[in-house]
């Protein structure tokens, strides 16, 4: 399955943001963005004027990023987004939230995004009682989502609760703790999701 490869730390000095791509380490001090806010690379420190499209493609990159989608399955996002009722925009947000991984993450099953999709990956998962192994599976309302009961006993587990116990699950979601199980209550709306995100600079990007 394609999948970044680059040094994590540079996509969000890339950025310019944070991304939390690499879970617990993004709250500290060891954040590479903490540590070095500039772009990498030999120019990275030189102050450049962006056109508009230059920041029209940044936003689009930042938001791929984020969700850890490649570019041919964003532009196929974007497209299911423009054909649904509603504000292009926010339906690619949507589609991008209900994403297998995204949801794990958004549980704290997962203490990142990255870390979630190997988890799936990794067959750790179940939706609707049949194990799903697809990161990109898109959840719909209803959709119960459970930790498989072989992996619930695991170190790896143990160690993801530690850190993300008491994390807020947003309000789109149903989480049972106990049982490791989720569910998605309804589809996210646009101020469920707390990305910093301008969404409208991507449709304009598409749109040229
Ligand atoms: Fe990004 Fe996390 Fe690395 Fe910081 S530690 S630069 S937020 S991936």
């Amino acid at each position: 399955m394609a999948r970044y490869t680059e040094a994590v730390c540079r996509l969000c000095r890339r950025e310019g943001e944070k991304l939390f791509l690499k879970g617990e380490r993004c709250y500290t001090d060891k954040c590479s963005i903490a540590r070095r806010a500039y772009a990498p690379g030999q120019h990275g420190q030189a102050k450049k004027k962006m056109s508009e499209y230059g920041i029209q493609l940044r936003e689009k990159q930042k938001v791929r990023r984020f969700y850890g989608v490649l570019e041919g399955q964003f532009s196929e996002y974007f497209e299911m987004a423009a054909r649904r009722k509603g504000i292009t925009g926010e339906n690619l947000l949507q589609i991008l939230e209900t994403r297998l991984d995204n949801v794990v993450y958004r549980l704290g099953l997962g203490t990142s995004r990255p870390e979630s999709r190997q988890l799936v990956t990794h067959g750790h998962f179940t939706v609707n009682g049949k194990r799903v192994n697809i990161p990109s599976y898109l959840l719909k309302v209803g959709d119960v989502i459970a930790l498989a009961t072989k992996s619930r006993s695991s170190e790896k587990v143990k160690a993801i609760s530690d850190i993300t116990g008491g994390k807020v699950v947003p309000k789109w979601l149903e989480y049972d703790a106990e049982n490791f199980t989720g569910k998605v209550a309804a589809l996210p709306a646009r101020e469920d999701i707390d990305l910093p995100i301008k969404e409208h600079l991507i449709v304009e990007l598409y749109s040229k």
